[in-house]
């Protein structure tokens, strides 16, 4: 294993903006993200968009949206790729001087007919090296001249490629089973290989920390950095995230992209606390715990504690970390989060800011989400509510509920103060009084306040709502649709 005590790491998000952000590609960003926190380094964020025609700017504002939103800020960066083709063609150059890599003039249409060839007589559909051939002068000339040819790295025969994965530990490949792959492709794009390992060097990054599904490509990166002389930086892959039921995540398994999540109201805390640990755990001290705010994550995180098999994204987890967060917010920090919603649905509260704060106190023991805060909430907040049609089935079934209710607004109207106790007082009197069940008048009081079946305390929604409110309200339950 790579020990980890490293002086100011430098690491990289490296995005190809062919997408939105999505659930893998966000918890990379975070555990770069954290690493670098952690050690005090530096995070920088490079868009890997040399695929002209799948790259777009809108995915680019997109995938920065979406590290807005989970709070990942970047030291460096946004660099282009495509603003650094000459940084890549440059390389290609020095590797082509050493040796390391020759020109291909071999057309698609050769390559696609030997593939198939291959593929026929059940032979590994490997280039079969035939361009390594040609005396570097002869190419260069063939070149010169104009022929339209590709530069291609030439993997030793012999021997295999290994590097010391900070999570896998040594990962190994027969370099016989390592393809001559194109460095640069005729129209002079590089390849991913090329780029990312030009940029991962001129970036002096320290640690690529990225998914799993990179591993196959890092003895391809290695040969490059060995050609070139450059140190190897320590990688370390991160285990895959699947579904519920084990295959990888994708939009089968629900929403993949991050900002969907974001309008599902969940609090983007609440959504880093819950990628964090998908892959990685802060060690046997903290067993039993999963609720860690950023500055934890910050201070616990590090590469031993990312997990070698498979992640899964439970989104009833997930669910529950956005509850735990929500209850465990002041209001004072929800507040901006739930205007965001409000704004969304165009909603405006009618109450004075003291009396929203005390209000969303009162109801975020009951929120599942923050949309909740703009949906089932709305009367708490406003005179402007809808009735949920079920709990006003359930609950004012009865005519005679609705004008009991309509009486005992009477009752708190000419009540001398509205306190719970009072309030609870008032109603289990007129209860008896009316030789009807408490409980019959709490619940369809409950629904005429709130428009809800479930709620706080009654008694603490009507002194939240105030006296007026209350009484105005009960006053309608005969009306109520
Ligand atoms: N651009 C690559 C991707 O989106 C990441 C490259 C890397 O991390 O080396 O998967």
């Amino acid at each position: 294993m790579m020990s980890e005590s490293p002086v100011a790491p430098r690491v990289r998000f490296a995005p190809s903006p062919t997408g939105y952000l999505h659930v893998g590609g966000a918890r990379t960003a975070l555990f770069n993200w954290l690493f670098a926190r952690h050690f005090g380094g530096t995070f920088i964020l490079r868009i890997e968009d040399t695929d002209f025609e799948r790259s777009s700017e809108d995915m680019v504002e997109g995938i920065l949206e979406g590290m807005r939103w989970i709070g990942l800020n970047w030291d460096e960066g946004p660099f282009y790729q495509s603003k650094r083709l000459d940084l890549y063609r440059q390389t290609a150059e020095k590797l082509l001087a050493s040796g390391h890599a020759y020109y291909c003039f071999c057309t698609k249409e050769e390559l696609e007919k030997r593939r198939a060839e291959a593929a026929a007589a059940g032979r590994p559909p490997m280039y079969d090296r035939r361009c390594r051939q040609i005396d570097p002068a002869v190419a260069s000339a063939r070149k010169a001249s104009g022929e339209a040819c590709a530069v291609r790295f030439a993997v030793p025969e012999e021997g295999s490629t290994s590097f010391d994965d900070a999570v896998f530990g040594k990962v190994e490949f027969a370099n016989a089973e390592i393809e001559d792959f194109v460095l640069l492709r005729s129209d002079g794009i590089p390849t991913y290989h090329l780029s990312v390992v030009a940029d991962d060097i001129d970036m002096r990054l320290t640690h690529i920390i990225r998914g799993a599904d990179h591993i196959s490509n890092t003895p391809k990166q290695v040969l490059q950095y060995r050609a070139l002389g450059a140190p190897l930086p320590v990688f370390a892959h991160v285990p895959l995230i699947l579904g519920p039921d084990k295959t990888r995540l994708s939009k089968r398994h629900g929403a993949t992209s991050v900002m969907a999540y974001k309008d599902m109201g969940i609090v983007p805390e609440a959504f880093r606390n819950f990628l964090a640990l998908l892959g990685w755990t802060p060690g046997p001290a903290y067993k039993d715990r999963e609720i860690f705010n950023s500055e934890e994550l910050v201070q616990l995180f590090s590469l031993e504690g990312i997990s070698k098999s498979n992640a899964v994204f439970d989104n009833d987890k997930l669910a529950w970390f956005n509850t735990e967060y929500i209850r465990a917010y002041s209001a004072e920090k929800l507040l901006p989060l739930i205007e965001e919603e409000w704004g969304k649905t165009g909603f405006t509260p009618e109450r004075p800011k003291e009396e929203i704060l005390s209000t969303i106190d009162l109801v975020k023991p009951r929120a599942r989400n923050l949309k909740d805060f703009a949906g089932a909430f709305r009367a708490y907040f406003c005179d402007r509510f809808e009735y949920d049609p079920a709990a006003v089935a359930k609950f004012l079934k009865e005519e005679s509920v609705r004008h009991l209710l309509a009486e005992l607004a009477s009752r708190y109207e000419s009540s001398a103060e509205l306190s719970e106790a009072s309030a609870e007082q008032t109603l289990r009197a007129f209860a008896e009084e009316k030789g009807i069940k408490a409980g019959a008048l709490i619940n369809g009081a409950r629904v005429a306040l709130t428009g809800q079946a479930v709620a706080p305390s009654l008694f603490a929604v009507m002194v939240n709502l105030g006296r007026e409110r209350t009484v105005r309200r009960l006053a309608l339950a005969p009306r109520i649709a």
